[in-house]
C-alpha cells in the first residue's frame, strides 16, 4: 500500500486506492495535530483545496467522535446524526453515508480514516473490517514520522507523555532511576500483511491451543497454584482463552489480510483504546486481563520468551510488572536491574521479601501502571517512600540524581564503619548481626562487617523454588552459609511458612486470619516430617561446627519442648549412623507471641538464647496487621507500652544470663535501634544495608545517659516517645 514517493504522495495514493477498492465516492484521512485537532491530510472526493486547511476538534463532528471514542462508526444517513458537523470548505454536503475507523498506534488514536457515499448505503461488517485493517497499515505509515512530527503525538496523550506520579507502597527500600522495561514485554509486530490467510489461521489455532494448554495445566496443578489472587487471574485468562467472540474477532482480522500477530495486535489495540473510556474498576480489571492474555498469545505466535529476563536489559533497568513471583525476580541480571514497580504486592508478599534480600528497591500498589508507561520511559522509584515518577521533568530528574548521589556517598561513608567496632560513645560494646535468607545475601557479611547472621530465614529457599527443596539442596545451602560465616555465628530459624508465606507447591486452605493461623511451628509440629528433614539437613551441614537453631512463633513452652525433642531425635539418629555431628548445638526460640513473654521463668532454663521477632510480636501486641497499610502505621513501635514490653523481656533474659537479641525490621532503623540500646539490648539483627547507619548512630550515642532519659519518660502519658527520642538525638549529635 505504501510505495515510493514522499509520505504525502503515498497518502494521496492510498486514499485514491481505498476509494476505488471500496466503491466509495470519498475517502479522507485526518491526522491528529498537537494533541487535540484533527487535520484533513488527504482526500479523494472532497475539495482538494481543503487539505491541510480543514480542521475538527477531537469530539467535534463524526470524525472527532471516532477519534474521541476510538470506535468505528458506520451510518447510512450521517447528516441526521446529532454529532454531524458540516465543514463548508470540503463540499461534503452531498454525501449521505459515512463509515470511519480510528487510526490507532501504540494504544493511542493518531487519526481517522473515513469513506463516504452519496447514496444512503449500509456498510457491512466485512467493509468495516477491511477499513480497520487499512487503518492499521496507515498507523505504521504515520508512525514513521514523515507526516506529523512524532513529538506531536507524545504531546497528544498526556497520560503517556507527561510526568506521572504514583504514591505507591514501598516494599523494599532504596532509590533508583532508570528506564522502564516491561516484565512481560509487548511484542512488536513487524510483519503486517499475510499472503496466505489459511496459514495464518492455522498458526493462530496452534498458538491458542498451546496457550490454553499452558493455562489449563497451571490451573489443573492444584499444588502449584494455591487459592487467591493469582488463581483468580488465571481463571479469568482461561475464560478469555476459550472465548469464542475474542477468537472470532482475531480470525476476522486475519481474513482481512493480516498476519496472525497483526490480527491479535489489532484486536488488542481496540481493547486498549476502549479501556481509555471505561471507568468501572471491575471491567477495567477484566480488560487488562484480556490485554495480558493477548500479549501472551502474541509471544506464543512469535516464539518469544514469557518475560524480559531472557533479554539483555539496559544498564539501568526498572522493571514494570503487574505482579511477579520471587523466582521470576531471581531470573534477572541483578547488575542491571535497579528497581521493580508493580501494580500489586504487599510488604509480606514473597517477591518483596526476596527483593529486600537482593537489595532491589520495590514499589507496589501502583494501579494501572502498565497503561501509563512506555518501555524506555525514564522512571524514578523510591522504595523508602513508595513514590514512583514516570517521565520526570529535567528538574525532578536532577533532584533525584543528586539524592541518589548523596545516598551512594552516604553508603560509601558507612562502608568506612565496616572495620570500626560497634561501641557506643560511653564504651558499651554491642553485637550487630544481619538478617539473611538466600545465597545472594552471603557477600554482605564481609561487606558490612556484620558480627554474624542473627536470623537466617530458611523459608526463603522454599519459597523461591518451584518444588520442595530436597535434603541435599538444603544441606548445600546451610553448609555454604556456615562456610561464608566462618567463625561468626549463624542462627538458623526453622521453616516459618503458612499463613501468608505460601509455598507454591503446598496446598493451603484459605484461613480467616492467616497471621493467627496454622503457620510456622504450629504447622511443622503437625507435619513433623518437614521439620525432621530440615533439622537433619542442619545437623549434617553443621558437622564439626557450632549449630544454632531457633523456632518461630512459639506460643508456649510445650511447643518449644516438642520442637527441641524432634531435634534431639534427629541428632541421635545421626549419632547412631555414625555421622559427624556439630561440635556444639545451641537451641533457642523466637519470641514473637506476647503469651511467651509471660512464660519466661519456665522457658529461660530450657533455651540457649532468645530472639525477639518484633514484626510479629508488636502486630499481636497492638492487634494491628503488619501487612495492612490501613492499620500497620496506626500504633507506634516507640509507644511507651511497646517499649516497656521489650525492656522487660530484655531485663528478664539478661538477669537469667540468657542472651537476648531482636531481629524484626525495627532493629535496622537507627532511631528505633537507638531506643533498643536505651532499653538494654546489646545485640540486634537487621537487614545488611542498615548495619552501617546503625553503627554510625551507636558510635555517637551515650547509651547510659540516654537510658536514664528514656526511663524518665517511659511511664509518662505520651502516646509515643518518637519525638522526644528524636530531640535527644538532635541535641546530642546522634546520627539517626
Ligand atoms: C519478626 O516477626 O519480627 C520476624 C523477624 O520474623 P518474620 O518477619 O520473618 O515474620
Ligand atoms: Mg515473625
Amino acid at each position: 500500500m505504501a510505495g515510493p514517493g514522499t509520505a504525502q504522495e503515498r497518502l494521496d495514493k492510498i486514499v485514491r486506492n481505498i476509494a476505488a477498492n471500496m466503491v466509495a465516492d470519498v475517502c479522507s484521512i485526518y491526522l491528529l495535530r498537537s494533541g487535540s485537532r484533527l487535520e484533513l491530510f488527504a482526500t479523494e472526493g472532497l475539495n482538494p483545496e481543503a487539505v491541510h486547511k480543514a480542521f475538527l476538534k477531537v469530539g467535534e463532528g463524526l470524525v472527532g467522535t471516532i477519534a474521541e471514542t476510538a470506535l468505528p462508526l458506520s451510518l447510512p444517513d450521517a447528516q441526521s446524526h446529532p454529532k454531524f458537523a458540516y465543514l463548508p470548505e470540503t463540499g461534503e454536503e452531498i454525501y449521505h453515508s459515512l463509515m470511519g475507523v480510528p487510526i490507532i498506534r501504540a494504544g493511542r488514536v493518531v487519526g481517522v480514516v473515513v469513506v463516504q457515499n452519496r447514496t444512503m448505503r449500509e456498510y457491512d461488517e466485512d467493509e468495516i473490517d477491511a477499513l480497520q485493517t487499512i487503518a492499521m497499515v496507515l498507523a505504521e505509515l504515520v508512525g514513521q514520522g514523515d507526516l506529523v512530527d512524532p513529538a506531536e503525538y507524545t504531546a497528544v496523550d498526556s497520560r503517556r507523555s507527561e510526568p506521572y506520579i504514583y504514591d505507591g507502597v514501598g516494599l523494599a527500600e532504596g532509590l533508583a532511576m532508570g528506564v522502564a522495561v516491561l516484565h512481560e514485554p509487548r511484542v512488536a509486530v513487524d510483519r503486517l500483511i499475510a499472503e496466505d490467510p489459511q496459514a495464518e489461521l492455522n498458526r493462530l489455532a496452534t498458538a491458542i491451543s498451546s496457550l490454553r494448554r499452558r493455562i489449563d495445566a497451571m490451573l489443573a496443578d492444584e499444588d502449584m497454584v494455591p487459592a487467591g489472587e493469582h488463581r483468580d487471574i488465571l481463571e479469568t485468562y482461561r475464560m478469555f482463552a476459550h472465548d469464542r467472540g475474542w477468537r472470532d474477532k482475531i480470525e476476522e482480522a486475519i481474513k482481512s489480510g493480516l498476519t496472525a500477530e497483526a490480527a491479535v495486535e489489532r484486536v488488542q489495540m481496540e481493547t486498549r483504546a476502549r479501556m481509555g473510556s471505561v471507568t468501572d474498576p471491575y471491567l477495567r480489571e477484566r480488560l487488562s486481563d484480556l490485554e495480558d492474555l493477548a500479549n501472551r498469545l502474541m509471544r506464543h505466535l512469535v516464539g518469544k520468551s514469557e518475560t524480559a529476563a531472557g533479554e539483555v536489559l539496559p544498564e539501568e533497568a526498572i522493571l514494570i510488572a503487574r505482579t511477579m513471583g520471587p523466582a521470576e525476580l531471581l531470573d534477572y541480571d541483578r547488575s542491571r536491574l535497579k528497581a521493580v514497580v508493580m501494580e500489586e504486592g504487599s510488604p509480606t508478599s514473597h517477591v518483596a521479601i526476596v527483593a529486600r534480600g537482593l537489595g532491589i528497591p520495590l514499589v507496589g500498589g501502583c494501579e494501572r501502571v502498565l497503561e501509563r508507561i512506555e518501555p524506555g520511559d525514564v522512571v524514578v522509584a523510591d522504595g523508602d517512600t513508595g513514590q514512583v515518577i514516570f517521565r520526570p521533568s529535567p528538574e525532578v530528574s536532577a533532584a533525584f540524581a543528586e539524592n541518589l548521589r548523596i545516598r551512594v556517598e552516604r553508603r560509601a561513608e558507612y562502608a568506612q564503619y565496616r572495620n570500626m567496632p560497634a561501641v557506643s560513645r560511653d564504651g558499651i560494646a554491642v553485637k550487630l548481626y544481619m538478617n539473611a535468607g538466600l545465597h545472594v545475601d552471603l557477600p554482605h557479611l564481609d561487606e558490612t562487617g556484620a558480627d554474624g547472621i542473627g536470623l537466617f530465614r530458611t523459608e526463603l529457599q522454599f519459597m523461591v523454588s518451584a518444588t520442595m527443596p530436597r535434603l541435599a539442596a538444603q544441606i548445600e545451602l546451610y553448609a555454604q552459609v556456615l562456610n561464608a560465616a566462618g567463625e561468626r555465628p549463624v542462627i538458623f530459624r526453622t521453616l516459618d511458612v503458612g499463613g501468608d508465606k505460601v509455598l507454591p507447591y503446598m496446598v493451603g486452605q484459605r484461613e480467616e486470619n492467616p497471621a493467627l493461623g496454622w503457620r510456622a511451628i504450629r504447622l511443622v509440629l503437625d507435619r513433623p516430617a518437614l521439620l525432621r528433614y530440615q533439622l537433619r539437613a542442619l545437623l549434617i551441614a553443621g558437622a564439626g561446627k557450632t549449630l544454632s537453631v531457633m523456632f518461630p512463633m512459639v506460643a508456649d513452652v510445650a511447643e518449644f519442648r516438642q520442637a527441641r525433642q524432634i531435634l534431639e531425635v534427629e541428632r541421635r539418629r545421626l549419632e547412631r549412623l555414625g555421622r559427624p555431628l556439630p561440635a556444639a548445638i545451641r537451641v533457642g526460640t523466637m519470641l514473637e507471641v506476647p503469651a511467651l513473654a509471660y512464660q519466661l521463668p519456665a522457658l529461660l532454663p530450657l533455651v540457649d538464647f532468645i530472639s525477639i521477632g518484633s514484626n510479629d510480636l508488636l502486630q499481636f501486641f497492638f492487634a494491628a496487621d503488619r501487612g495492612n497499610p490501613k492499620v500497620s502505621g496506626r500504633y507506634d513501635l516507640l509507644a511507651p507500652s511497646a517499649l516497656k514490653l521489650l525492656r522487660d523481656i530484655c531485663a528478664t533474659c539478661t538477669a537469667a544470663d540468657v542472651p537476648v537479641s531482636l531481629c524484626g525490621e525495627m532493629a535496622g532503623r537507627p532511631l528505633e535501634a537507638m531506643a533498643l540500646f536505651g532499653l538494654g539490648f546489646r545485640s540486634i539483627s537487621m537487614n545488611a544495608v542498615s548495619i552501617g547507619p546503625v553503627k554510625a548512630m551507636l558510635r555517637g550515642l551515650n547509651v547510659g545517659e540516654f537510658r536514664a532519659y528514656l526511663e524518665r519518660l517511659i511511664d509518662g502519658p505520651d502516646r509515643t516517645l518518637r519525638g522526644k527520642i528524636e530531640s535527644f538525638a538532635r541535641d546530642h549529635g546522634v546520627a539517626i
